[in-house]
């Protein structure tokens, strides 16, 4: 029921979660087609079936009332009212409850909603994040669970924000602005992709469809509600964006690497026009790979013998990692070597029924029992064919290729695997490309595609390999978790340094294709002949020759180093349980504080929060910054270690000066005068003189030479907001 990452992280989300006690309910559709299953034509073409799933074969039941019916949830749609039922999933401890319209009551069209995964079009697609969003809520009212905060894992879960919001109201009697400041307080929002395609943008009308009854149960009008999911709520025109959304609902927003953190706070700065990109608040919480359903069985034998238990027992304690080093040498490469012969096998195996299937001649299904070889340098490159990924990069040069695998003494393999979206037919080019280089006499018997990728054979490739291949187009790559499988197994990484390898990447612990540049379109053709040159230089130079450097005894010293490098440094942290441990104290934990304190005493700081708001929203146009000086001449050369003394007068009016936060926002200015990573330095008042007018003081220490830049600006301040942007207002001053 998932398509690629997203939904491998979720399942380890809720292992870890389970693993570490924590108390939460995972929520998502079961369907019954899910993504599609993929087999290649006789030209290597992508095709694609849709199974119906068993849901009576799978290990999910059916939740019921007490009276033995099964439990249903009902949502208005503007064609009528559509039910679904719940299926639980156990995991561990933690249940995850699946929501399936496919059931007798609804009109078939309904009944689809919960069919496939990523199919149809946007119509479907607001009906499915309807029922995730607003039915998943009423699937936990039903079931008696009342969550302190939620968790939205991507933008399609966004609607879930309005209808707690909408609960609220509805109990406490209260306006859509108090329920928001408490509903919002207990949100936290990831934000998965910086790719355009991985974000739903709603055109206005199909919103409309869909929610105009639901406007005025939430007290807003049409332009309000759709101004909330607008990158500017006053454009008319613009179309709601669920990520947008949830950003405005969401008292925690965060990317999925440190990197990717940077970039979506580029990426969605225009949410807050006025607030420096540095400020934006969108945090990284960097992703992880559950251990323990990653590791072969072989390693963790391993593992639990030179790690002690641990590391499996103790999720959160990351010491055990540093005794990897304890492993000996011979142990760890014939486990590892061990690793790699099942993959052959696998590898083989697969291939053989896919010739098969695909009405293959006899030798050809003969010769398919031979490829590959169990002991030679094995490259692995599996994950969703988005071209952005560019699964094809390797292949750039295909004579120097040839020349790389084809080495009689040190021999190179590659083995991949991936779906392409069932639309996307540039990806799926990709893989027939594959298919054809692969056929070539002297690549036969090196370069195998496994067909219909999923966990599984997930598994035995990172498990299997000495190399983790990944080749974005950086900054695409968010995180990218199969590179964390595969280190966690000892496998090395080569790659672009983009998502967790920006990060993680050292010297000491595998390779780094180039240096983190970044190319615009019109460079793309440059970008990959250069990257692709990078990786065979690589391969040549470095992979090759050390992965052949073999001891009398047969094993790579230096080969092994780096493995154990690998893991010790990456294993610890690169797991969802150090992951799970950050959003708790980093997002779970102050948003339920929050949230709990603002509705404590019937809601009464949320209240008084949003009637602040409120009052700041319509008396903010009247401030105005009337003198800004410092105590020495302008532009005056100031020596490391001053400081420069700055006042600012400025008119509140009718705002009272605890109402706002007057700030000296200072750094470093770049060829165009602009400040660049400023930091905000508080200013305090020194003296009211009377209507609204006060004078604030402030100093900035110079610590460091060059030139410097100032700006004074005035934001709202409240105890209880969330973050000083909630509003999105920064008066700044020249
Ligand atoms: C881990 C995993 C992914 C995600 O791989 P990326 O490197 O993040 O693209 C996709 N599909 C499956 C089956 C996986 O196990």
């Amino acid at each position: 029921i998932y398509a690629g990452g997203l939904g491998m992280l979720a399942g380890d989300h809720l292992k870890s979660a389970s693993g570490l006690g924590l108390p939460l309910v995972g929520v998502g559709l079961l369907y019954q087609q899910g993504y599609f299953r993929q087999y290649l034509n006789p030209d290597g073409w992508q095709q694609e079936r849709y199974p119906d799933n068993d849901f009576y074969n799978l290990p999910v039941t059916l939740e019921r009332q007490k009276s033995g019916t099964p439990l249903l949830v009902e949502m208005e749609y503007p064609q009528g009212v559509v039910k679904a039922q719940v299926w639980r999933a156990q995991v561990g401890r933690v249940p995850l409850y699946l929501l399936d319209t496919n059931i007798e009551n609804n009109n078939p069209p309904d009944r689809d909603i919960t069919d496939q995964l990523y199919g149809g079009d946007e119509d479907l697609r607001i009906r499915q994040e309807i029922l995730l969003g607003i039915g998943g809520i009423r699937a936990l009212e039903a079931l008696d669970l009342r969550p302190t905060v939620c968790h939205m894992n991507e933008g399609h879960a966004a609607f879930l924000a309005l209808e707690r919001t909408r609960l609220l109201m509805v109990e406490n009697q209260i306006s859509f602005a108090e329920a928001r400041e408490a509903a919002t307080a207990g949100h936290v929002f990831t934000t998965h992709t910086p790719v355009p395609a991985g974000i739903d943008w709603f055109p206005p009308d199909l919103v409309d469809r869909y929610f105009s009854h639901y406007y005025p149960q939430l007290g807003l009008t049409r332009h309000d509600f759709l101004g909330l999911g607008r990158m500017n709520p006053d454009d008319p025109n613009g179309y709601f964006c669920m990520a947008i959304l949830v950003m405005r609902l969401a008292n925690r927003t965060n990317g999925v690497s440190q990197l990717h953190g940077r970039v979506s706070r580029e990426m969605w700065q225009q949410v807050w026009p006025q607030v420096p990109v540095d400020e934006i608040p969108i945090l990284s919480i960097t992703n992880g790979i559950h251990p323990r359903s990653y590791i072969s069985h072989d390693l963790a034998d391993l593992f639990d013998r030179y790690l002690g238990p641990r590391w499996v027992e103790r999720p959160a304690d990351q010491s055990p990692w540093r005794r990897v080093e304890r492993i000996p040498d011979e142990e760890l490469w014939r486990t590892h070597e061990r690793r790699r012969e099942r993959l052959v096998a696998f590898a083989r195996r697969r291939l053989r029924a896919q010739l098969e299937k695909r009405g293959s001649g006899p030798s050809e299904i003969r010769q398919a029992g031979e490829v590959l070889d169990p002991e030679a340098l094995t490259i692995g490159f599996a994950r969703r064919f988005a071209t952005y990924k560019r699964a094809t990069l390797l292949f750039h040069d295909v004579e120097r290729l040839v020349r790389i695998v084809g080495d009689k003494d040190r021999p190179v393999q590659l083995i991949f695997a991936g779906k392409a979206h069932p639309r996307d037919n540039p990806g799926k080019e990709m893989i027939r490309e594959i298919i054809h280089h692969a056929r070539r006499p002297e690549l036969r018997n090196r370069i195998v595609f496994i067909e219909d990728y999923d966990v599984n054979v997930a598994r035995y490739l990172v498990q299997g390999v000495d190399i983790w291949l990944n080749t974005p187009r950086r900054p695409r790559e968010a995180s990218g978790t199969s590179g964390m499988k595969a280190t966690a197994n000892g496998a090395l990484n080569v790659s672009i340094l983009d998502g967790w390898w920006d990060e993680a990447y050292s010297a000491e612990t595998g390779w780094a294709i180039g240096h983190g540049e970044e190319y615009t379109e019109d460079q793309y053709e440059y970008q990959d002949r250069v990257e692709a040159n990078a990786l065979y230089d690589l391969l040549e130079k470095e992979i090759v020759p050390l992965f052949y450097e073999r001891g009398r005894d047969g094993v790579p010293r230096g080969w092994l180093a780096k493995m154990k490098a690998a893991i010790r440094d990456h294993a610890a942290m690169l797991n969802t349980n150090r992951m799970v441990l950050e959003y708790c104290e980093r997002c779970y934990l102050p948003s339920a504080e929050r949230s709990q304190h603002l509705m404590a005493d019937g809601l009464a700081r949320a209240k008084a929060l949003a009637a602040w708001k409120d009052t700041i929203q319509q008396k903010w146009e009247q401030i105005r910054i009337d003198r800004l000086w410092t105590d020495g001449p302008d532009g005056q050369e100031i020596r490391v270690g001053d400081q420069l003394q700055v006042h600012a007068q400025v008119s509140l009016c009718e705002l009272k000066p605890t109402d706002v936060a007057v700030e000296l926002y200072y750094g470093a200015l770049d060829a165009d005068g602009m400040i660049v990573q400023g930091q905000a330095i508080p200013m305090l008042i020194a003296q009211s003189k009377g209507e609204g007018q006060y004078v604030f003081a402030g100093a900035i220490s110079c610590r460091t030479s060059g030139r410097h830049g100032f700006a004074l600006r005035v934001i709202p301040y409240h105890e209880d907001m969330g973050n000083p942007f909630e509003l999105g207002l920064v008066l700044w001053g020249r």
